[in-house]
């Protein structure tokens, strides 16, 4: 391998080509149809641009490039088979081949011979370990070792280009790699399609290809002697014929490569990847947490045995509504409510049977009050009702009513159950307290007359005891 890149140093010219991907074909001595075989000689160990396999055949990304090319420009190849580069070489210039199939033009080689236009085009990348990040300057680089093949072309370029680069040369392209796959050198510098093949077929799987440099590309081209500038023109014909998608339908024959770019995709997708599962877990988070708060809140405000609200959210309650009805200048009244000798409940029937009566009072009160009342238990077998937008006419109303719901509801004792009820109008400068005793003297004066009844005060135009 090293000894094909020294053989072929590259030209200056840049042309800035990023994907380009690999394959190898066979290349047949000759189509039958055409006269006068062309011999050609090849490298027959340069994979994966050619190779000579062990059937004799000419394959690779040059063997399929050049078929296509000679087909299409009617000239039929026979291949010359050499045991190496050199051997390819010397057999051209002594014209046992009249061509050699796939080399970058030089100097040196201008004296016997002349060249086709390219027939692939192959950028020279910088291979670093996975880790590494996209190079997109090479000069930002500086103190970076770059291990690289003794005597190529590239060494010399890159002493005159990067001299902040300290570089370590070895004996061949191998060894490079091996340098920067066990952290001896940070990088490196090869041709894209071979070094990629390479890391393949080596399995040097922690490295990657991290970036180009622009002007340092491969432009490989049929070398033919010059005494056959008709072939040359020939086959420029064919080549001209190859698309852009034809050569890399070749190359994709072969080996696929992935080029990182500016922006690593794998890198940013598995960001957003990372991200959309935080994103995901935070929403499905916040989700349950806004649930469990508000089953919080709920059983907070809400009496266990009953499910009315307890004394705690009655009181919170009351007070917003008070504000709000001074503000407003709304009415609120309030009822108080105690189940009569409810003692005898628990003394005659047991405390679980207490319990269901007070359960069963509970559902008669959801069932007797009006949508914008509010119903909570007070303690014990008292129970308060907030009525917004109710006078205390309304109010003697609402408590008249639970109190003959209650009188005619069956409970499991079997008797009769009843309840005396207060009720208290909001006055100015009320607060939560005063408002709240006027009810329990109502209350008060209900047990004390008899039970069974509603009592409270109406402002306006007397205050009546009911
Ligand atoms: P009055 O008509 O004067 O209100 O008589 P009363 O028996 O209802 O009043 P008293 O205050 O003497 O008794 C109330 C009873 O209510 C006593 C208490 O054990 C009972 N009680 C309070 N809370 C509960 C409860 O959650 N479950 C049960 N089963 N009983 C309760
Ligand atoms: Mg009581
Ligand atoms: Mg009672």
């Amino acid at each position: 391998m090293l000894g094909s890149t020294q053989r072929r140093p590259f030209p200056a010219l840049f042309r800035g080509l990023i994907g380009i991907f690999l394959a190898a074909s066979v290349l047949l001595p000759a189509a039958p149809h055409a006269a006068d075989p062309v011999r050609f000689c090849v490298d027959p160990d340069w994979p994966p641009y050619e190779v000579i396999a062990r059937n004799g055949t000419h394959e690779g990304i040059a063997a399929d490039l050049l078929t296509l090319a000679a087909n299409r420009a009617g000239v039929t190849l026979q291949l010359f088979p050499t045991k190496d580069w050199d051997d390819s070489i010397a057999a051209s210039q002594r014209g046992d081949c009249q061509m050699l199939s796939f080399l970058n033009q030089t100097p040196k080689r201008d004296e016997w011979l002349i060249f086709t236009e390219p027939l692939f085009i192959d950028p020279n990348v910088i291979i670093t370990r996975e880790e590494h990040p996209f190079i997109a300057d090479l000069a930002a680089e500086t103190g970076k070792t770059i291990a690289l093949p003794r005597g190529t072309s590239i060494e010399e370029r890159v002493r005159r280009d990067f001299p902040g680069l300290a570089i370590v040369t070895t004996g061949s392209e191998a060894e490079a790699f091996a340098l920067v796959s066990n952290r001896k050198a940070d990088l490196t510098i090869r041709s894209l399609t071979v070094a990629v093949y390479t890391i393949k077929k080596e399995g040097w799987f922690n490295l990657k290809v991290s970036g180009q440099i622009p002007g340092y590309q491969n432009e490989l081209r049929v070398g033919v002697r010059k005494d056959r500038p008709d072939l040359r023109d020939q086959l420029n014909q064919g080549i001209a014929t190859l698309t852009p998608q034809e050569r890399q339908s070749i190359t994709n024959q072969h080996v696929s490569i992935n080029v990182q770019t500016a922006i690593d995709y794998r890198l940013l997708i598995n960001v957003v990847i990372g991200f959309s599962v935080l994103l995901l877990s935070n929403l499905i988070w916040a989700i349950k947490l806004r649930r469990v708060n508000k089953q919080l809140l709920r059983a907070s405000q809400t009496d266990r045995l009953t499910g009315l609200y307890n004394r705690a959210a009655l009181d919170e309650l009351l007070s917003k509504e008070i504000e709000r009805s001074e503000r407003y200048g709304r009415t609120l009244s309030v009822v108080l409510i105690d189940l009569d000798q409810f003692k005898r409940v628990n003394d005659e029937r047991g405390h679980l049977v207490g319990d269901r009566v007070l359960i069963a009072f509970a559902d008669v009160l959801r069932a007797t009050l009006r949508n914008y009342d509010t119903a909570g238990r007070w303690g014990g077998e008292e129970f308060l009702i907030l009525c917004p937008e109710t006078n205390a006419e309304q109010a003697r109303v609402v408590a008249e009513r639970i109190c003959a719901a209650t009188r005619v509801h069956p409970f499991e004792t079997g008797w009769r159950q009843t309840v005396s009820v207060g009720f208290a109008e909001l006055r100015p400068r009320d607060s939560i307290d005063t408002l709240l005793r006027r009810a329990d003297e109502a209350l008060y004066q209900a047990k004390n007359s008899g039970r069974d009844r509603v009592c409270g005060s109406i402002p306006s135009p007397a205050a009546v005891i009911l």
